[in-house]
């Protein structure tokens, strides 16, 4: 089954993210053919039309975006039809289900109950570096006067500092996200994204996280460290009802 953020106060939020026994979700990378009914039938387990997800083509960047009615569909059907330059969307719209793509990445997922108003957004490294969660809880506040002490937000499956090796030529602005274990360097992307959080704001209680690696996790998640281009991607997406 697919792993279900269950937030305190969630009446008006479903969010998840598919793992890898649900199939492709990416129409442009891994093996494609099967990504259009993986999506399918992973959202009509949650009684969502797979033909309004709207969907991003990602470019590591921090650009979020507010995404309407108008927008539903978008990247549903085809990769070309994706948001583009975008790795993150908002919204306080129901039945707009928002969908980022990751094997790695760390998806964000952001939901402030007292709007109500959802996020998505898919941070790698350099997104992470970047700060695209400080980014998605300016859009929020600057779009619905959210709060980002009202903010609930969970990490869905990444890779973890357990396996995210870095060279040591590999630098980063945050020296706390990088560490050194018998002899290499990890980067740990999921305390990157939770210094980030609370330094915008968010309540250190109110972070989740699933914890989960995508490389070490027994196959349950693509992984491109893992299965470089062979990787497909899992989706995360936010809606509210
Ligand atoms: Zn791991």
């Amino acid at each position: 089954m697919p792993k279900v953020f269950d937030f305190p106060q969630n009446n008006r939020l479903i969010a998840a993210f598919s793992s890898k026994a649900d199939g492709n979700m990416s129409l442009s990378y891994g093996a494609t053919a099967d990504s259009l009914d993986n999506r399918k039938n992973f959202l009509e387990k949650f009684k969502i039309d797979y033909r309004s997800l709207v969907c991003a083509k990602q470019v590591h960047g921090v650009s979020v975006v507010y995404a309407t009615q108008n927008d539903a569909g978008q990247g549903a059907l085809d990769y070309e039809s994706s948001i583009a330059d975008c790795d993150g969307f908002i919204t306080d719209q129901p039945n707009l289900p928002l969908a980022i793509l990751t094997a790695d990445c760390l998806p964000v997922f952001l939901y402030n109950p007292k709007i109500p108003a959802a996020g998505i957004l898919h941070a790698g490294w350099r997104s992470s570096e970047a700060n695209i969660c400080s980014a998605g809880i300016k859009l929020m506040h600057d779009k619905f006067k959210s709060d980002p002490a009202d903010l609930l937000a969970a990490f869905g499956p990444a890779i973890r500092s357990c396996c995210y090796e870095v060279s040591e030529d590999f630098k980063s602005n945050f020296p706390f996200a990088i560490f050194r274990r018998a002899g290499s360097r990890y980067m740990d992307l999921a305390n990157l994204n939770r210094t980030q959080l609370i330094n915008a704001g968010v309540r250190e209680e109110n972070i989740f996280d699933s914890a989960l690696c995508t490389y070490c996790s027994k196959d349950a998640f693509f992984s491109f460290r893992k299965e470089a281009k062979a990787a497909g991607r899992m989706l995360s997406f936010v809606s509210l009802t």
